[in-house]
């Protein structure tokens, strides 16, 4: 548990790492003046920005293509669009969303290897001609409909390492059939032009990628010596985007690095491209939600009704549990559909008191639970709650089940991240972001939209990270 605000902490005082916290609080301040209790999300602008320029610098022989299902928030997409990432889309409505800022087809891969068949047609439509496949009905479907395609054959990865969420039970084609499914292509006088794999969401194992670029580069060698034209790699998402993730990205780049100079040098030409999600919003995205409701109850007493009176469970301590105005059905569906943890801190000012807790959603569902136990110090109604790392799987799956409506999205711009990555003018500007723009406080500024960031900083500009 985390205490930001309070002992003579202020905003201006933060170093920048640290304001992500004191701008949940200042924002929950202003919504507390303007009687509003509604939940929200700061996403944290610079720390896109940050997480893209350790891919270039960290990963410089692959392309992102980032994964629009991750978190398809306008903002984001703006902002990675603007600083050079490209885009997997997993469906029509993605790959519309893509072009509608404005980006040519070829910043997309379709990377979905079970499309429906309209939704295929539209990709022709509109260029998209870059997409995955993992089975032969899937040629049948492309070659009726998209014969021009350029496939990209997804491979099974190694099964053998942890990961958060398992994607090799859905789709790949395992590496020892690779060559019967490129046997059909040719039949069909398709065009494969490389192969891609998925390690699985959320990796736990740095080695999985290794082991999945070997495996890739032995199906290539099979697509070469069949005469396809193999230039294009694709190695999939599955890379952290928090810090309290099994592993690091430093570690993952560390396995990733050697193995793809061993198998793909940059002299073979083959073109490297990845589909990260996670990593690029996970961590930029804090969820704040009030607390609507609670109540204490008594531990030293069974709840089991069937069980004698005196049988108690030794525990006198009293617990409470909070009832908050997001849970699993909103943007905590993480903690079903994506295996998530989640921690929450509080912005009151530190006491050492703290009561076993437990956290539950705004819906009538019993299933609405955030945490079980978890030491908090005591809250009130109206106090607020908030959780980091909240960006990757979160949004993009959120239901208004029982009318809940989802929480509003603020956008965080620091001066820093301002000169660094915005800046109008043609040079860096090292001077706080309050003297350029009078009007902005010291050092930051919160905006109700992203259209607002750009209209008073204009767009990225990525010949300045
Ligand atoms: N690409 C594909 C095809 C996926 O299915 C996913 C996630 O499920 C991703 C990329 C993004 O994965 P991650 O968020 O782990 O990077």
């Amino acid at each position: 548990m985390k205490h930001y605000i309070g002992n003579g902490c202020t905003v201006e005082s933060m170093p920048y790492e640290k304001t992500k916290a004191c701008m949940v609080a200042e924002k929950a301040a202003l919504l507390n003046s303007e009687q509003c209790e509604d939940a929200f999300f700061i996403a944290d602008l610079g720390d896109i920005v940050a997480k893209y320029k350790k891919w270039r610098r960290l990963l410089p022989r692959v392309e992102p293509f980032y994964a629009v299902k991750c978190n398809d928030d306008y903002g984001v997409l703006k902002l990675l669009g603007d600083l050079g990432t490209s885009f997997d889309c997993a469906s029509k409505f993605e790959i519309d969303k893509v072009l509608n800022l404005g980006l040519p087809p070829s910043r997309i891969i379709y990377a979905n290897p079970c499309k429906q068949t309209s939704f295929l047609r539209h990709a022709a439509k509109r260029n998209v001609d870059l997409m995955t496949f993992d089975n032969e009905a899937e040629l049948l479907k492309v070659k009726a409909v998209f014969p021009d395609a350029r496939l990209v054959l997804r491979i099974l990865p190694p099964s053998n390492f942890k990961v958060q969420c398992e994607l090799g039970m859905k789709f790949g084609c395992h590496p020892s059939k690779a060559k019967q499914l490129l046997e059909k292509a040719k039949e069909l006088e398709l065009s494969v032009v490389g192969v891609s794999f998925h390690v699985g969401s959320g990796a736990e194992e740095a080695a999985a990628f290794a082991v999945a670029v070997e495996q890739a580069y032995g199906v290539f060698q099979t697509g070469l010596d069949m005469g396809f034209p193999f230039t294009l790699l694709d190695i999939g998402g599955g890379f952290p985007g928090q810090v309290t993730a099994a592993i690091s990205f430093e570690e993952v780049v560390a396995v990733l690095n050697p193995v793809l100079d061993h198998y793909f040098p940059a002299s073979s030409g083959v073109r490297i491209i990845a589909e990260p999600g996670r990593y690029f919003v996970a961590s930029a995205f804090t969820l704040t939600a009030n607390i609507i409701a609670k109540r204490m109850v008594a531990r030293d007493k069974s709840n089991d009704e069937h069980l004698p009176d005196q049988v108690v469970t030794g525990d006198d301590e009293p617990a409470s549990m909070y009832y908050i105005n997001d849970g699993v059905y909103g943007s905590f569906n993480c903690l079903l559909f994506d295996h998530a943890t989640v921690t929450p801190s509080v912005l009151q000012d530190g006491s050492d008191m703290t009561f076993v807790s437990s956290v539950w959603g705004p819906t009538c569902d019993g299933l609405d639970c955030i945490t079980e136990e978890y030491r908090l110090p005591e809250m009130q109604i109206g106090e607020w709650i908030y959780f980091e790392d909240m960006g990757a799987y979160t949004i993009c799956a959120s239901s208004t089940f029982n009318g809940m409506p989802r929480p509003r999205i603020f956008y965080l711009c620091h001066d820093v991240v301002w000169a660094q990555t915005y800046c109008k003018q043609t040079k860096k500007v090292d001077q706080p972001i309050s003297k350029v723009i009078p009007f902005m406080k010291a050092g930051h500024d919160i905006f109700e939209t992203y259209d607002q960031v750009e209209e008073v900083f204009g767009s990225p500009r990525p010949e300045l990270i």
